[in-house]
């Protein structure tokens, strides 16, 4: 698909995604696909519309994200067939569609995703209106095989909007964002849970700062808001596209993010160097008490983190500081300078930090250590149980509770410590399921081992072996 793709020009688009994330040991998702990455970023935007174009299968599996989460937002569907797309005609349906959506009254914007086979047939939407009637029009490519992590997909459509406001704010005035701190502000540029912008309002409160609208945004012209910042916080570090527009409008960007008491206090270090404020009002009054949170919740387990989110290395610095062991922490998305501060400060504290980690290295990284307790990827988790080592989701561990500052420090010890005791528990029920469900006992309805009809695997293999040789000899 990838060659397919180049040959029908979208070399400059590939190369672009190849640039801002580049791939690693594994060169495709082995999460899920890619493009609910960009769906999502839609979903959460008012008056946005989505338009996905891609077989009817992703495209079935993608709208029941949105269904999963409740978004309440048109999504809609433009589909093909062999004809329409050898011919063209997608594209003009496409726009048709657009044209179609695009009413003012409805939308600010209109996002096409073009997923796996129209990217590779060369579906052009760059070719598309900018805008119709004042909606703006946005099309973006979001191949699997050209992005490797939903995560990243994020990006590719936070960076494009971005990019689109960015513009629009440099050739004119723009609506003012619904609601404006009188402070200088800070952007967070990430999905973050949702009491922790108002925990960072809290840190940066002594500076004189305070937290603007957030990158993914709610509403467009929050997205004025965002580039009309202070100073940009990566706190999320594979945001590249996103920070390559705030660093376009002249914005500073900061790493790593508060989590701990060295991590928050070497963030607010940060934003203190891009601002030139000093921070230390806020480190005399945020620090002690993070520390005094810490202090009353400690951490006493071996624990290997494994994810896809970005969060990991914050996740793991975390837990390191309330006292836990991390000897590993695997993060699919990409090594960028974002976060670097994170993969020294663990590295220097004995942990093995695996940038792009598979799916392979996770297990194995969980073989290796036996931890008590493996946060992971749904497949790890999975592997985990079998084994009874105990296990909690990444995703279901940060996404529904805080991170930074004092609230963050507090947030982790009760989950690792109910998750934790269940070891015994689990041993038991290896022992007592053991052999269950696995190799020739796995299935129903047999009473015996399971035995290959004779001759058929004889019978197979002469024919490949047969079609092999066929296909080596043409042009011999
Ligand atoms: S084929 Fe491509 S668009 Fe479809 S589900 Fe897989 S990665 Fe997503």
């Amino acid at each position: 698909m990838l060659e397919a793709a180049r040959a029908a020009g979208k070399s400059e688009s590939l190369d672009r995604l190849l640039k801002d994330y580049p791939r690693g040991p594994h060169d495709q998702p082995q999460s899920m696909c890619p493009a609910f990455g960009s769906l999502r970023v839609g979903l959460r935007m008012r008056r946005t519309a989505t338009i996905l174009c891609g077989s009817a299968c992703c495209v079935y599996g993608l709208t029941f994200t949105s269904h999963f989460y409740g978004a309440r937002r048109t999504v809609g569907y433009v589909p093909f067939n062999s004809e329409t797309l050898v011919r063209g005609q997608l594209y003009e349906d496409i726009r048709n569609a657009v044209h179609e959506i695009a009413k003012p009254a409805d939308y600010d914007t209109v996002v096409v995703i073009n997923l796996c086979v129209p990217t590779a047939s060369g579906v052009p939407l760059d070719r598309l209106p900018k805008a119709i009637d004042g909606v703006r029009i946005i099309g973006i490519d979001v191949p699997g095989f050209g992005v490797p992590t939903h995560a990243e997909a994020k990006d590719v459509l936070a960076g494009a909007m971005l990019r689109y406001a960015r513009l629009e704010a440099e050739s004119g005035p723009v609506s003012r964002p619904r609601a404006m701190a009188d402070l200088p502000t800070v952007t967070l540029i990430g999905e973050l849970f949702p009491a922790d912008p108002v925990g960072v309002g809290i840190l940066l409160a002594p500076m004189g700062l305070a937290v603007g609208p957030q990158v993914p945004s709610r509403e467009w012209r929050d997205l004025y808001g965002a580039l009309d910042c202070a100073v940009a916080a990566a706190v999320h570090p594979f945001y590249i596209a996103s920070v390559r527009e705030m660093q376009a409008a002249g914005r500073p960007v900061a790493g790593s993010g508060p989590v701990g008491v060295d991590g928050t206090a070497a963030w607010l270090d940060g934003i203190s160097a891009a601002t030139g404020i000093s921070a230390d009002a806020a480190k005399a009054r945020s620090l002690p008490a993070i520390r005094d949170t810490l202090d009353a919740n400690p951490i006493d387990a071996r624990i290997t983190i494994s994810g896809y989110e970005g969060s990991e290395l914050l996740v793991a610095r975390l837990l390191i500081e309330a006292g836990a062991t991390v000897p590993y922490v695997g993060t699919a998305c990409p090594k960028t300078e974002w976060s670097e501060p994170d993969r020294a400060w663990l590295e220097a504290r004995g942990t093995h930090v695996q940038y792009r980690a598979s799916l392979e290295q996770d297990v194995a990284a969980m073989l290796d250590v036996r931890p008590d307790l493996a946060v992971g990827t749904t497949p790890l988790v999975q592997k985990a149980k079998e084994l009874g080592i105990p296990s909690l989701y990444f995703t279901n561990m940060v996404s529904a509770r805080p991170l930074f500052g004092a609230a963050g420090a507090g947030a982790l010890a009760a989950i690792v410590a109910a998750q934790t005791k269940g070891r015994d528990r689990f041993a038991r029920m290896v022992g007592f399921f053991d052999t269950v469900g696995a190799g020739e006992t796995a299935g129903y309805g047999w009473k015996e081992i399971p035995r290959d009809p004779p001759g058929a695997k004889d019978r197979y293999r002469k024919a490949r072996e047969a079609k092999a040789k066929a296909a080596a000899a043409v042009g011999s």
